[in-house]
C-alpha cells in the first residue's frame, strides 16, 4: 500500500509512532467497524477513528438530534435539532476524511440486521442491544469493543469470547437485566466523562486493528470522573455463562 503526499501528511503524528507507522495505516485503511449508537459515546469514538483513517465505518442510529442531546454530543451542532443521527455523524466522518467511507443505518439495531464490521463497537444506552451485540460478536468470532457512562463515571471493556478462548464475554460481566438498569434520560450523566469513554473506545479499536499494545481484554477500565482516579477490574470468563459458557 502507497500513501499520498497528502495522506502522508494527514497522519503524519500516528506514522511516527513505532505501535502504528505507515504498516498500521494500511491496516487502519483496510479495515471495518460497526459502531452501534451514534450518541455521546458513539460521536467521539467515530470522530477519532475517521481521523486515524479507518477505511469503513458503519454508524447505526434511528434516533434524530434532541435540544437535550447537545450537552455530550457534540458531534452535533444546534442547527441540527431533528435531523438523523447516523446520517449527520457520517457526513461529519466523510467531512473530517474524505477517504473515509461512511455508511448511515438509520434504525434501530435488532436481530434482523447484520453488522457487517471486523470489528463491533456498543456504544447503545441499552441493555437488550448490548446483549444482542454480545452474543453476535461471540457468534461470529469478532471483537466487541464496549462503553458506557453515567453520572460522573465511566466503563470500557473489550469481549473477545468468540476470538480468545479464555477471555470472558459482557454476559459473564453482566448474566442478566441489572433491575436498576437506566438510560442516561432518567440519570444524568457529564458530557466529558462520555468523552473519555467514547475516546478510550476509540483507542481500544485502533489498538486492535494495528496490533499494538493490550487492549482491555478480560479488563474493565472504570474513569471516576468526580474523584479523578482511574481503576482496571479484572473479568473472569463464567463457565455458566449464557453465552460462552460450556
Ligand atoms: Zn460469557
Amino acid at each position: 500500500m502507497t500513501l499520498t503526499p497528502d495522506q502522508i501528511d494527514r497522519h503524519k503524528r500516528h506514522i511516527l509512532l513505532k505501535e502504528i507507522g505507515g504498516p498500521g495505516i494500511g491496516k487502519l485503511r483496510n479495515a471495518k467497524v460497526s459502531i452501534i449508537g451514534a450518541g455521546a459515546l458513539g460521536g467521539p469514538c467515530a470522530l477519532y477513528l475517521a481521523a486515524a483513517g479507518l477505511g469503513e465505518i458503519e454508524i447505526w442510529d434511528d434516533d434524530i438530534v434532541d435540544r437535550s442531546n447537545l450537552q455530550r454530543q457534540i458531534q452535533f451542532a444546534d442547527a441540527d435539532i431533528g435531523r438523523s443521527k447516523a446520517q449527520l455523524l457520517s457526513e461529519r466522518l466523510v467531512a473530517l476524511n474524505p477517504d473515509v467511507s461512511a455508511t448511515a443505518r438509520e434504525t434501530r439495531f435488532s436481530a434482523d440486521e447484520t453488522a457487517s464490521g471486523d470489528v463491533l463497537i456498543d456504544a447503545t444506552d441499552n441493555f437488550e442491544t448490548r446483549f444482542l451485540l454480545n452474543q453476535i460478536a461471540h457468534e461470529s468470532g469478532r471483537y466487541l469493543v464496549s462503553g458506557a457512562a453515567s453520572r460522573w463515571s465511566g466503563q470500557v471493556a473489550v469481549y473477545a469470547s468468540g476470538v480468545a478462548p479464555d477471555a470472558p464475554c459482557y454476559q459473564c460481566f453482566v448474566p442478566e437485566l441489572p433491575p436498576e438498569a437506566e438510560a442516561c434520560d432518567e440519570v444524568g450523566v457529564v458530557g466529558a466523562v462520555t468523552g473519555m469513554v467514547g475516546a478510550n473506545m476509540a483507542l481500544e479499536a485502533l489498538k486492535l486493528v494495528v496490533g499494538s499494545g493490550d487492549a482491555l481484554i478480560g479488563r474493565l477500565l472504570i474513569i471516576d470522573g468526580l474523584r479523578g482516579e482511574n481503576r482496571v477490574l479484572k473479568l473472569r470468563p463464567n463457565p455458566d455463562c449464557s453465552v460462552c459458557g460450556q
